[in-house]
């Protein structure tokens, strides 16, 4: 491997950092790439979860099965970055990182997209948006519902 993360000041883009690889967590990704965002529920006790773990994170049964999200989600907490503490991330300064939870139950770990910290709010609808990244779907999240985009200031 010749690649080289660069510094804030480098050049070159830097590599987007891969998502680690395992048995468990590989669908997830898998199923972003075809655009869905998937989670586990648990056939016991019925509690829904990510990120992916072998056993449930409420009765520890194995007994799950994977659902699909239908993309919509509340606003938990939020944090607005302004230190890259990756080189891949120095040149989206600031950036939001949420705590989001779907519809479906799960919560997780996500960047917020297509709005300003200030007019963030606690429990405000979020929409999901998958986008690529170096070849890598993640999944992000924005206040406006799918092909709202950013026209919604019209009316302002
Ligand atoms: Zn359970």
């Amino acid at each position: 491997m010749s690649a080289t993360p660069m510094d804030a000041a480098g050049a070159e883009p830097v590599a987007f950092p891969q998502p680690e690889s395992s048995d468990i967590g590989t669908p997830f990704w898998a199923s972003l790439k075809q655009g869905k965002l998937s989670f586990q529920r648990c056939q016991s006790c019925g509690k829904a979860w990510l990120p992916a773990r072998h056993q449930c994170p409420g009765c520890l049964s194995p007994n799950w099965q994977r659902e699909e999200s239908k993309g919509q989600a509340r606003l938990i907490s939020w944090v607005v970055y302004h230190v890259a503490y990756h080189p891949a991330f120095a040149n989206r300064l600031p950036y939001t990182v949420a705590v989001v939870e779907l519809d479906e139950g799960p919560r997780m770990i996500t960047n917020l997209i297509h709005t300003e910290a200030h007019s963030l709010q606690l429990d405000q609808r979020l929409w999901l948006v998958i986008e690529d990244e170096q070849g890598v779907a993640v999944p992000r999240f924005e206040p406006h519902p799918p092909g709202a985009g950013m026209t919604a200031k019209a009316q302002a």
